[in-house]
């Protein structure tokens, strides 16, 4: 039986050298691959309270909404600056090289609204510490934050210290 891990192809040297790049289309193309994927955060979200499932573009989409369909929540997504068409809340992060701004709609988020934020990977951490601010600013709590894989060498986790972090894959 095939583990998820062995669903995960790894690139040497992409996008630049000296990254490992862990794509997860082979993980997706798999009728197995996927549904451990989206069985796996489905485990993880066992016994969690919440409202609502927080995806970030693009690869948080494709994990959050089938896990917020199968569990019967909504599903808030996170975009890339300019791309969500109502009034939205912005937070800037810096990334390896420059910066990067996600966006929330404002209304997409009730004081007291209780979500779980799931995306493909962590790295530096960067994306979800943003994910976080615009997720408190409006009034909601983070009760989990799922990953299909986490770069452990990075130590994203630091950056979400307090927060209930969980990745079924851990590469050094
Ligand atoms: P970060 O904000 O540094 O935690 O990085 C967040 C996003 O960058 C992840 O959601 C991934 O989509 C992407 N990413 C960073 N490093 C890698 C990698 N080595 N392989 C695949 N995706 C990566």
């Amino acid at each position: 039986m095939k583990k998820l891990e062995d669903y995960v192809t790894s690139i040497p040297d992409f996008p630049e050298a000296g990254i490992v790049f862990r794509d997860v289309t082979t993980i997706l193309e798999d009728p197995d691959g996927l549904s451990m994927a989206v069985d796996g955060i489905r485990q993880m979200l066992k016994g969690v309270e919440y409202d609502s499932v927080i995806g970030p573009e693009s690869r948080g989409f494709i994990f959050g909404v089938p896990v917020a369909y199968a569990e019967h929540k909504g599903f808030i997504p996170v975009r890339k600056k300019g791309k969500l068409p109502r009034e939205v809340l912005s937070a800037d992060y810096e990334l390896e090289y420059g910066k990067a701004t996600v966006e929330i709609h404002k209304d997409s988020i009730k004081p007291g609204q209780k979500v779980v934020i799931i995306d493909d990977l962590i790295a530096t951490g960067g994306t979800i510490e943003a994910i976080i601010k615009l997720v408190e600013e409006l009034g909601g709590e983070v009760v989990k934050i799922c990953f299909i894989m986490e770069l452990a060498g990075l130590n994203g986790r630091d950056r979400l210290t307090g927060y209930d972090v969980e990745a079924m894959i851990s590469y050094e």
